[in-house]
């Protein structure tokens, strides 16, 4: 059968931009849906405002040391609007950079909600569309539970959009975004509060990271409340709104984010028409080469829930595209050891296994962990403290996981990325030659192990 399009796909997000622009440079025929935003949530309301946002509030933090080197500033003030506008100009730029790059490598863009009528057709804008494979890389949306008072809360895709910067911020949610976007309104000025249901937040993370990063962000002034949860929010004459705890506490704050989680980005795209299941969790089920139930279907990215992050999503992406196109330059992709960071202030960069996670995989584990001072600081008043933290097998002396919290964590921890995927010894770290003087070095020069 002749069909429109050898591949079509349905979210011109991270994971589906990639598929299609190296599809089509393999020489397939191939067709992008895209319902809202080019670039998807990574460019228009993940990664790239985030960060650019994370920059905003760190500009506090150089103005408070300035004084040690000497500077002397006027009172300074900052105005939310100016970031946002200047940050939309920015993501405008971007949307248009996607647009080219779909358009240049001769990709067909269709604007508009894709559905499923079929295993080889796809309905967009009242247009039918056959194509001989259908990659699904529609994404995810933010998950705020369902309590009374819901409809006055925001998540992250309002958050980059609000008019004026909140006075007083409650956040809750223990994951990334959480911790993130508490660092946003803290340093750029709101009285924040990050409230999580569990004990201590960044579940999954090292645990020496996750106590070091909760000291920090309170002797920044952070409001951290643990073991508490929302029953109901209302809002009151003032304006303003009033979170009722489940323990009976009533805090009123004026702006309440929601980030507890994402779901998979499933509305109204006729799954119900293909054989496509859901995995128990409710992601899309897919085998190893990203095929769901349904041969002619594929999903990658968030929507199948693996690992949440844009650069495991445009891997996938260009995994999908050569096993369809290039099969004979097929490499499957390595979930292991994949570096990330949190851009929390400070933040945190990792890599590798947590010392919990190395001593459940039965490893014998030796722990390298240094505090310091960061020499930046040495001149002002400020006592942050840096974290870097090694587990090591302590029988094959192979360095199992790198931690840190500090500036700059995640520019340091992509070059540990490639050490630990060479399988790097503890030794081959010791014989590196350190930088001097940077924080970095820490990482080569500790010698003795604490446990
Ligand atoms: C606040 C926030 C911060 C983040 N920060 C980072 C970070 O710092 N680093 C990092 O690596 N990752 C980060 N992420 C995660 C990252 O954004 C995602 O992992 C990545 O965007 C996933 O790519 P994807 O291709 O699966 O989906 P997406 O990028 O979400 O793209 C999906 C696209 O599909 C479109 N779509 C959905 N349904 C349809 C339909 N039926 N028809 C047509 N189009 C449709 C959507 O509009 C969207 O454009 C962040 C996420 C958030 C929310």
């Amino acid at each position: 059968m002749a069909y429109d399009f050898d591949l079509f796909v349905i979210g011109a997000g991270s994971g589906g931009v990639r598929a299609a622009r190296f599809a089509a440079g393999f020489g397939a025929k191939v067709a992008v849906a895209e319902s809202r935003y080019l670039g998807g949530t990574c460019v228009n309301v993940g990664c790239v405002p985030k960060k650019l946002l994370v920059y905003g509030a760190h500009v506090a933090d150089e103005l408070e040391q300035a004084a040690g080197f000497g500077w002397t500033l006027e009172e300074g003030h900052f105005d939310w609007g100016t970031l946002i506008a200047n940050k939309n100009r920015e993501i405008e730029r971007l949307n248009g950079i996607y647009r080219n790059l779909l358009v240049n490598s001769g990709v067909t863009l269709l604007q508009g909600h894709a559905r499923l009528t079929g295993a080889n057709e796809v309905e967009v804008e009242g247009q039918r569309y056959t194509a001989e494979h259908i990659l699904i890389a529609t994404g995810g949306w933010p998950q705020v539970p369902d309590i009374p008072g819901k409809e006055l809360a925001i998540t992250s895709n309002e958050a980059f959009y609000l008019k004026d910067l909140p006075r007083r911020v409650l956040v809750v949610g223990g994951g990334y975004i959480a911790v993130e976007f508490a660092g946003i309104f803290q340093g750029l000025g709101s009285a924040t509060t990050l409230l999580y249901r569990g004990d201590l937040f960044l579940r999954g993370f090292d645990g020496s990271v996750r106590t070091h990063l909760k000291e920090e962000l309170e002797k920044r002034g952070l409001d951290l409340q643990f073991n508490a949860d929302i029953q109901r929010i209302d809002k009151l004459e003032d304006g303003s709104l009033k979170a009722t705890l489940k323990d009976g506490r009533e805090l009123v704050t004026d702006c309440v984010f929601y980030a507890t989680g994402r779901r998979p980005m499933l509305d109204n795209l006729g799954l119900e028409n293909t054989g496509v299941e859901l995995d128990a969790r409710g992601y899309i089920r897919v085998d190893q080469q990203y095929q769901t139930t349904a041969p002619s279907i594929l999903a990658i990215g968030d929507v199948i829930g693996r690992v949440q992050l844009t650069p495991v999503a445009l891997a996938e992406g260009m995994a999908v595209a050569r096993r369809l196109f290039k099969p004979e330059q097929y490499r499957p992709v390595d979930y292991q050891n994949i570096p990330t960071t949190v851009f929390s202030q400070p933040p945190i960069g990792t890599v590798g296994l947590t010392e919990e996670q190395a001593l459940e995989a039965g490893h014998k584990v030796q722990v390298f962990e240094s505090r310091f001072r960061a020499m930046k600081l040495t001149l002002t008043d400020i006592q942050e403290k840096t974290l870097m933290k090694l587990v090591v097998d302590a029988e094959t002396d192979k360095v199992l996981g790198c931690h840190m919290v500090g500036p700059d964590a995640g520019e340091i921890i992509q070059g540990l990325g490639i050490a630990l995927k060479a399988g790097a010894t503890k030794q081959q770290f010791d014989e590196t030659i350190g930088v001097h003087p940077t924080a970095a070095e820490e990482f080569v020069t500790m010698r003795t192990a604490t446990r």
